[in-house]
């Protein structure tokens, strides 16, 4: 029999993601706080924005800059200020802080993936703008660990359905693992593959939406659950 497949997300899957997201939506805050503004308000106004816009433009932190941007626009339009150019600039570099984070590996992750690839086939599957996601892969240092590696605008369940017909995989013997229901559980559900969740602790509220189907999905607490899902087998030293 084949070894299993495993499609394994990135972002807060692999390692973290969204705390430098969180971090940036502080600073947001924090800044327009400084200019008068009511932070919370701030806040709400760019998450707002920033749900709208992502669906439009994607993932790319360019983009979640300029939804900042926007954001700091809209606060002055809201109470009749003209916007400044100073504080404009402040905000995307802000918004820009997100690019090229440092990879922080998540919870058993390093100690897990060698020993995961020796039992199952790995395929990496990341959404975004491709430039930045490749170079956090490259960052990682994971990227030996799988057979191919893939960066797409946005993922779904014909993202998968061609990922499954591409590697020649049998979908009773693949599953997608993530952190986001959105991205990730829902699609393999669709795609009639094997959904395994493995929640984020700081999940971004854009992911987060109701599993179609939590009867068919199987939940972990921690990466390293994974070697208990997927046992050793002969041959394995
Ligand atoms: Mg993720």
């Amino acid at each position: 029999m084949d070894r299993p497949a495993l499609i394994l997300d990135a972002d807060d899957t692999l390692w973290e993601n969204n705390i430098f997201y969180e971090k940036a939506t502080d600073d947001f805050a924090a800044r327009m706080a400084r200019e008068g503004f009511d932070p919370d308000q701030a806040r709400q106004t760019f998450t707002q924005i920033e749900h709208e816009r992502v669906l439009l433009v994607g993932y790319a932190p360019r983009e979640f800059a300029h939804s900042m941007v926007i954001a700091y626009r809209l606060l002055c339009e809201q109470s009749s200020r003209p916007p400044l150019p100073k504080v404009e600039a402040a905000v995307e570099a802000i918004g820009l802080g997100v690019v090229d984070y440092p990879i922080l590996l998540l919870e058993g992750v390093a100690e897990t993936l060698p020993q995961l690839h020796l039992r199952c086939r790995l395929f990496l599957l990341t959404k975004g703008d491709l430039q930045v996601q490749r170079r956090k892969i490259d960052r990682s240092g994971l990227a030996h660990y799988f057979e191919s590696l893939h960066v797409v605008p946005e993922k779904g369940p014909q993202v998968l359905k061609e990922l499954v017909a591409r590697h020649k995989l049998d979908p009773n013997a693949t599953w997608m693992v993530g952190n986001s229901p959105r991205s990730d559980v829902n699609p393999a559900l669709e795609a009639g593959i094997g959904a395994i969740h493995i929640p984020y602790a700081v999940p971004w509220s854009f992911e987060q939406v109701p599993l179609t189907d939590p009867t068919r999905v199987i939940t972990l607490r921690r990466f390293s659950d994974l070697l208990t899902l997927f046992p050793q087998r002969g041959g394995e030293r």
